[in-house]
């Protein structure tokens, strides 16, 4: 029997998480998490942090829509105060990448 190239693929499957920008599901790791821990939000590049996690593409445009939208008020069920959305969004902007 011929080993085939094709089985070094076969790795361990990739779990899928949604955007909270354009709610796709994208491989999680390819996304930037966001966490609420005891009523602290913050940017969490480890994916690891504790808490409840919101994950969002390293995309303006889903940053925006996220922004627009109310995303993580409405998945943390949460009032969040304005500065602290600005400190998320403008961390969040570090992870950024360029698409197209
Ligand atoms: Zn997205």
């Amino acid at each position: 029997m011929q080993k085939t190239g094709a089985m070094a693929l076969k790795n361990k499957k990739t779990p899928m998480r949604r955007c909270v920008g354009c709610m796709e599901s994208k491989p999680k790791n390819s996304l930037v998490r966001i966490t609420c821990y005891e009523g602290n939000i913050s940017v969490d590049p480890t994916g690891k942090a504790k808490g409840r996690g919101v994950y969002l593409c390293p995309d303006r445009k889903c940053m925006e829509k996220a922004r627009k939208k109310r995303a993580l008020q409405r998945n943390f069920e949460m009032e969040i105060p304005a500065e602290t959305i600005e400190k998320i969004f403008a961390e969040l902007e570090q992870y950024e990448q360029e698409s197209d």
